[in-house]
Parts: structure tokens; sequence; C-alpha cells
């Protein structure tokens, strides 16, 4: 197969030699210019050893690397990828009679760039963030669907594509229709609502951290800062919580945790509440005391490197404000899911929460990403999850 073809600068092969996933406009010496955003290219050294095919796109990341040898990038392809990304799935024990929520493909972690693909049940959720990938959607949705148990590919890229790029993509069912939006991780059952939530509807990224919650709340008055679908919530339930609150900004968030409670529990057994309501807010206005586990796991507060100042000031700030009416003896897990934002700089905004507060605060876990999203070594870049568990004194 032949594409069209990028020659980098001298010595900016480097890094593509080691897998790094991404060749930058600066690095570039020649193209051809009848390239378009989205093309397949294939990438040369300055002195024409061929590296390998890619997407091409338009803007400081000008290939996102698929291969680094000369194979096409065909249906064949991206089955092979696929699969090898579900037997590493398989061999997590994610999909099993009680667990079938989990991501299948995470961009550059499974070594397609510009792909994220999430599994509920039957249902599989992708987004494109490439041109590329968008142009791809097609041959990789009838990829997803030779996986065992899949049987309906939603496609949901209206908000992830580049805006300049002029896609116009569709919100659809590219394979199937609507099966179930009934998920299961770890036993419980959650409503998942890929047509209107937020990314492909479920934040699967929690699934470890919610279990440790599970282990800490019994006999706890719990607080879900930020609960979305109330994945926290109904993990806490299930711990034993004596009583668990839930909090979102958003009134769908807080119908859809509503939901997910009632689909799980007896509502009259158990005692949750959810409250539509701004963090800050909340947190400001709330008894001190009220709560001895509370889970903060926020937006990203940066989504790009030049708002991180902001950022670090966010995070301190939401962290001091719990902190201060934490009872003595009492659990915070906190969260940033900016991936602008380091594990480090996220450590020194709680220790400056910690300090401001003067709270005695002791580290007992330190929280990622699940095996699920997993981190290409060469891509540093892709590890974005981070959260602390400190015990309150
Ligand atoms: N903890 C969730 C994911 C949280 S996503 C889970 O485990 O699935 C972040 C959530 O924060 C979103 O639902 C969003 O509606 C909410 N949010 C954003 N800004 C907020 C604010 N200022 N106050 C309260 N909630 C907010």
């Amino acid at each position: 197969m032949t594409y069209k073809t990028v020659t980098l600068k001298r010595g900016k092969e480097k890094s593509l030699e080691r897998f790094h996933p991404w060749v930058f406009s600066g690095a570039i010496a020649a193209a051809d210019d009848t390239i378009e955003e989205g093309d397949l290219v294939t990438v040369y050294a300055h002195d024409g050893t061929l590296i390998g095919n890619g997407h091409s796109q338009i803007g400081s990341i000008a290939v996102r690397m698929l291969t680094f040898d000369d194979t096409a990038v065909d249906e064949a392809f991206y089955v092979k990828r696929l699969q090898e990304a579900y037997r590493v799935r398989e061999s997590l024990g994610l999909r099993r009679e009680d667990n079938n929520a989990f991501r299948l493909v995470h961009g550059e972690g499974d070594f397609l760039p510009g792909l994220v693909v999430d599994i509920y049940g039957p249902t599989a959720v992708m987004q494109a963030h490439s041109p590329g990938m968008h142009f791809a959607r097609n041959i990789i949705a009838q990829a997803l669907v030779k996986l065992p148990g899949v049987r309906n590919v939603y496609y949901k890229s209206e908000t992830t594509l580049p805006y300049k790029a002029h896609l116009d993509p569709v919100n659809d069912y590219i394979v199937g229709s609507m099966e179930t939006d009934e998920a299961l991780e770890n036993g419980l059952r959650f409503h998942v609502d890929w047509l209107k939530g937020q990314k492909t509807g479920f934040f699967v990224d929690q699934r470890e951290n919610r279990c440790l919650l599970e282990r800490y709340s019994r006999g706890r008055k719990v607080l879900n800062m930020f609960c979305y679908t109330g994945g926290f919530s109904v993990y806490a339930l299930r711990g034993g919580a004596e009583l668990v609150h839930s909090v979102d900004s958003s009134a769908k968030a807080v119908r859809l945790t509503e939901d997910n409670v009632a689909l799980n529990f007896d509502s009259v057994a158990v005692n949750h509440e959810a409250f539509a309501e701004d963090a800050f807010k909340f947190l400001d206005n709330m008894e001190p005391e009220a709560y001895d586990l509370v889970v903060l796991d926020p937006p990203a507060f940066a989504k790009h490197q030049s708002a991180l100042r902001n950022a670090l000031v966010g995070y301190r700030r939401l962290n001091a404000k719990a902190l201060e009416k934490m009872p003595h003896g009492s659990i915070l897990f906190t969260f940033s899911c900016s991936q602008a934002v380091s594990k480090e700089q996220f450590r020194l905004a709680v220790f400056s929460a910690a300090a401001q507060t003067h709270r005695k605060v002791r580290i007992l876990h330190q929280l990622t990403q699940p095996a699920d999203h997993p981190i290409n070594i060469f891509h540093p870049e892709g590890e974005y999850l981070k959260g602390l568990v400190l015990y309150v004194e």
C-alpha cells in the first residue's frame, strides 16, 4: 500500500525510533502537498528510511503513528489491534458474569492514537479524537463487532474532533441499535447514557478506586462530590455506609445517580440523598463534621497546560474547603483527572490545602487509572488520573 509521504528533518526520527507515537509539525522537512487532514501517510527519516504509517493532522501534532513498519492500515490492521486490546482486557478479567463495563481502547495506550472505545455489555461506544480515526470509523466498527459479545457500535464524536476540521460528525449507531443501557461493574448495575451523557456515558476509569472506597464505607457518613452517575455512591452503599449524600451541579447527573441507586437497592432500606448544587457552595454551607468519608472527583480543572496555574489553585481551594470541615479520623478520597497536572503538582496542591487548614494528614493510598487505561511507556502523556486517599486527624 502506498500512502502520501512525510519526510522528517535530520535527527527528528529519534523519538519515533523509541515508538513515541507523535510527529510534531516542526519535525517535518518535506511533505506531499496533496496531503489532507486525516490522510494516511508514510513517514520517512531524512535519509529515506521508512519509519511507519500514521494519520495526518493539522496542528502541532502533524502525524499520529499507527505502525512502526510498512504494515498497511486497513481492516485487517484494525481487526488485529482490536483483538490484541480485547485479549489484554480478558487477561485482566474484566469481561465476567458480573462485570461487562470496561475500556477496550485507550488511544496511544493501545497503539491506536486518536481512538477511544468503551464497552458496555453488548455495545461499544467509540470516540474519534483525530480526523483519521473519524474517516476509519466504519471499518473500525466492523472490526469491533467481530469481537466476542459486541453487537452494537455507537459512534460519539460530536465533541471530540478538532473543531476546525469541519467534519460535522453525527452521533449515531454505526452497527446495531439500542439493546440495553444497563452495564454491570463488579456486580453493581448502572444505567449508562451514551446518547446524552458525558464522554462515553460512564467513567470506567474509577472502577478500582470505587472498590477501595467500598472497603472504607462501613458505618461512615459519605459525601460523594461531583457524583455524575453515582458510581462512588452505589459502592459506598454496598459497603455499608450509614448515609450517602451525592452532589453534582448537573440536575441530570443527580437524576442518573438516583436512578442507579434505585437500580441496586431498595430505596427504603438505604439512606441516600442527591443534591443538584455547586460543589464549592455546598462545601461552604455544609455543617462541620457532617461527613467522615468524602470523595472529591471534579472534572479536569486544566484541559491545557495554559490553565495549569488556575487549576492548581482550584484543587487547593476545593480540598481546603473539604478538609476544613472533616472530623478527626475521617477519610478523603481526592482526585485530579487533568492530564496537564502531574502527580507531584497535584500532591503539592493537596499538601497546601492541608497546611492552610492546619490539618494533620497522612497519605494512605496513591491512586491512578486502572489497567484497561494502559500507559504506553513511550507516551507518558497518557497518564492522567491521580488520586490520594488521606487520613485526616
Ligand atoms: N465521580 C464521577 C465522575 C465525575 S465527572 C464518577 O465516578 O463517575 C465530574 C462531574 O462534576 C460532572 O458530572 C459535572 O456535572 C460535575 N461538576 C462540574 N462542575 C461542578 C461544580 N462546580 N459543582 C458540582 N459538580 C460539578
